[in-house]
């Protein structure tokens, strides 16, 4: 599959790599067809009508040059004629590049909207791909992602060569990677013969066999890679930090004011059990916002100190780790004390290390960090980047995963000198189960569904301005409602609003305007510099309000943070730093502005925000957008329920997958290109306890040569070698 294309191809060789990146054998054989023609359902020219989508195929009977009228180019104008004798007209606008294509006598498949000149049906710049005679004996007719360069019957052409479907054997030898007995068991067709029918399929079945089997390459390749990294993670030696009775964290425990749900207590188990042994722990913890998660990481954190070593917490935003810090010392109290007066036995301490520390203070933190001094040192990613030396740390956790990246994710495992330390990564925002099983496929999942008690219902309503301009005042009485009540609200808005037009973009949000679905005609996203002085005179006058987002300096954000912690504020206007981890129980409502410029779970997380007290909680989705379009429906998805699961779902479903895949493959062309984490849950449920069982038996895969192949294909070859090396 690795061999160069040139000596069977010769010259289209060349065209194939310049235009389409494909160098061998194996890169053209997996450049599937786009789409198939199927003869069966195509239209005659007599029975086209107007305003439809037809596809035709037609022999081009003459053509005639002619200059634009308004415009500068040429235009090529066509009769075709069908097998009936039916004749229609055709117009392409750049003449002079078509007309290397289409001449008199060629056939071809045409697709296009049937539209009307001159009193006539006419096809307008429709698409068409050459046929020849090769393909008038098929039922189907493979139709490729081609270029202007290279149509999609040469590409077919060259298929077909490569693969020589003529006579039913290969040109070109296909080893088939699978395993034979796992082919046999799921009944997959062997691999010559699923390529040649993906690209030549002589039924509809056939076809679906293929595919089916095509699927099972990627799903397994993945799985094998995921497989291997996992193998490569536990590989290093990790400082077991079994619990220690009577110390830290039975201390901590013994002071806590609440009871841990079962669901804590479960994963609390977990992962004590997982910290006692020998070789890392890599756990991811997902659970909705408020599940409780904080508790669950500084227990295990209490549980590493107590065996003697360090324990890092790392947040995505300063303004998180500051709070983080806070709150961990708060319920810790005199237990992180630690060198103080007043400290409690077996104290530690906490420190914290943010990029923008003064100097001094980063050196006595780093120093901290060092000696030991510092039990727990809570920081942002400044904490991987600047090589921070630590005495002993045996256990990392990663707070909000969705921010950090699989290779972090590694580069943090290089930490802890000879031992791996273990690694605990939280996520709120809920991972379906495919994405779980691929993305995230090398961490172990638990999973909090619920709540802690007392915990009271948050109402979520979409204010439609589009139909109902004067919710808008409703919406400021609501809010002044609250304050009345003695509690406090959030108005979130998708932008900072600068003067510098090229960061509007708040820059510890990057996510924001991805997946806003306009075509850049609508009016800028409301921003939190120009709505704040517009309420503050206006109808929220008297009130107390301050601004939080993420280009204010550190210690302005942590004093705004903290003031309105204290109550000392009423109202905040932000954006989404304070999607994650920001945590007043007394704050019940919040009014999201251009609600539809954010992604499902992101508003999800963003509502967390409120009712975390006692007291009901509202949410505000405030849009613009008019009813019945995808934004609304987003919108009402989000109103219409409170689990984060189905919304992670949902948002999977509308999201392009390849973002998601794509996540796997740093910076490479993807070798993935059939696999769906919507439609294929099944295959790679089933993928993954085969991987586990060859990984297993072959650490190396010495003994799977083709399954070897396969994983280079999928994630590349360096990756590969990168897991490889540490068998
Ligand atoms: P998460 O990080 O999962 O969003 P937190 O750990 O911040 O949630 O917890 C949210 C709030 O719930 C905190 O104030 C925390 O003290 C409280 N809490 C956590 N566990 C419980 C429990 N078992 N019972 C009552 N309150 C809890
Ligand atoms: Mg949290």
């Amino acid at each position: 599959m690795l061999s160069p294309l040139k000596p069977v191809l010769g010259k289209a060789a060349e065209l194939l790599a310049k235009q389409l990146e494909i160098h061998t054998v194996g890169d053209l054989v997996r450049h599937y067809p786009r789409r198939y023609v199927d003869r069966g359902k195509l239209t005659d020219i007599a029975g086209l009508e107007l305003g439809e989508h037809a596809t035709i195929i037609a022999l081009v009977e003459k053509t005639t040059m002619r200059d634009m009228r308004n415009r500068r180019g040429t235009m090529l104008q066509v009769v075709l004629r069908d097998e009936k004798g039916a004749t229609l007209d055709a117009t392409f606008f750049n003449g002079h590049k078509v007309k290397h294509f289409i001449h008199p006598g060629v056939r071809a498949v045409f697709s296009g909207k049937v539209g009307v000149f001159n009193k006539k049906l006419q096809l307008t710049h429709p698409q068409f791909d050459p046929l020849d005679e090769a393909d008038e004996i098929r039922p189907f007719i493979s139709v490729y992602p081609a270029t202007g360069k290279i149509t999609s019957q040469e590409i077919a052409r060259c298929v077909r060569q490569v693969l020589d479907v003529r006579d039913g054997g290969g040109r070109v030898e296909v080893t088939d990677p699978l395993p034979g007995s796992l082919r046999q068991r799921e009944g997959l067709a062997e691999l010559g013969r699923a390529l040649r029918r993906i690209h030549v399929p002589e039924s509809e079945a056939d076809y679906h066999a293929a595919r089916n089997r095509l699927v099972w390459d990627e799903a397994l390749g993945v799985q094998l890679a995921l497989a291997l990294r996992r193998q490569a993670a536990v590989s290093k030696p990790a400082a077991a930090c079994p619990p220690r009775r009577g110390a830290l964290l039975d201390a901590f425990d013994a002071r806590l004011p609440f009871t841990l749900t079962p669901g804590q207590q479960e994963v609390g188990a977990e992962i004590a059990a997982d910290l006692a042994l020998r070789h890392p722990m890599n756990r991811l913890v997902q659970g909705d916002v408020g599940a409780g998660k904080t508790v669950i990481a500084l227990r295990a954190m209490l549980q590493a100190v107590d065996a003697g070593r360090q324990a890092a917490m790392l947040a995505p935003t300063e303004t998180l780790a500051a709070q983080h810090a806070r709150s961990l010392r708060t319920m810790l109290g005199p237990l992180a004390q630690a060198g103080e007066l007043g400290a409690a036995e077996h104290a530690t301490s906490i420190t914290l290390l943010t990029g923008s520390l003064g100097a001094k203070a980063k050196r006595k933190a780093l120093l901290d960090a060092q000696s030991g001094e510092a039990g727990i040192v809570v920081g942002t990613h400044a904490l991987i980047q600047d090589r921070v030396g630590f005495a002993e740390l045996g256990l990392v956790v990663v707070d909000e995963q969705h921010r950090f990246g699989v290779e972090q994710r590694d580069a943090l495992r290089g930490r802890g000198g000879d031992l791996a330390p273990h690694m605990l990564v939280m996520t709120a925002t809920p991972i379906p189960r495919t994405v779980a099983m691929t993305v995230y496929g090398d961490l172990q999942i638990s999973s909090l569904r619920e709540l802690p008690e007392g915990r009271s219902p948050i109402s979520t309503t979409v204010v439609p301005l589009a139909e109902k301009p004067s919710w808008f005042a409703s919406i400021w009485r609501r809010v002044r409602e609250e304050v009345a009540a003695g509690h406090q609200a959030y108005v979130v808005c998708p932008r900072v609003g600068d003067v510098d037009p090229q960061d509007l973009i708040d820059t510890e949000d990057p996510d924001i305007g991805a997946d806003s679905d306009d075509g850049g005609a609508r009016r800028p996203p409301m921003a939190v510099l120009e709505v704040a002085p517009k309420l503050v005179e206006g109808p929220l006058e008297g009130l107390r309000i301050a601004i939080l987002h993420g280009k204010m300096p550190p210690d302005e954000k942590d004093a705004v943070m903290r003031a309105f912690e204290r109550h000392e504020l009423d109202v905040l206007v932000a954006t989404t730093v304070i999607e994650v981890g920001v945590d007043v129980p007394n704050a019940t409502a919040m009014v999201i502005l251009d609600a539809d410029r954010f992604g499902l779970s992101q508003l999800h997380q963003l509502r967390g925000r409120v009712g975390r007290g006692s007291a009901p909680g509202v949410c505000l989705l405030v849009t613009d957008m008019p009813a019945a379009t995808a934004a609304r429906e987003r919108l009402d998805a989000v109103a219409g329920t409170t689990d984060g699961f189905v919304l992670a779902q949902l948002d999977l479903e509308l999201r392009r997958e390849g973002d998601v895949l794509g996540s796997m493959q740093s910076g490479r062309r993807s070798g993935l290109r059939l696999l769906s984490l919507l439609k294929h849950a099944e295959i790679i449920a089933k993928a993954q306890v085969y991987a586990g069982d060859i990984v297993e038996q072959d650490p190396g895969l010495v003994r799977h040569p083709g399954l070897f192949a396969l994983v280079g294909e999928t994630v590349g070859d360096e990756e590969r070698a990168a897991y490889l090396d540490k068998v």
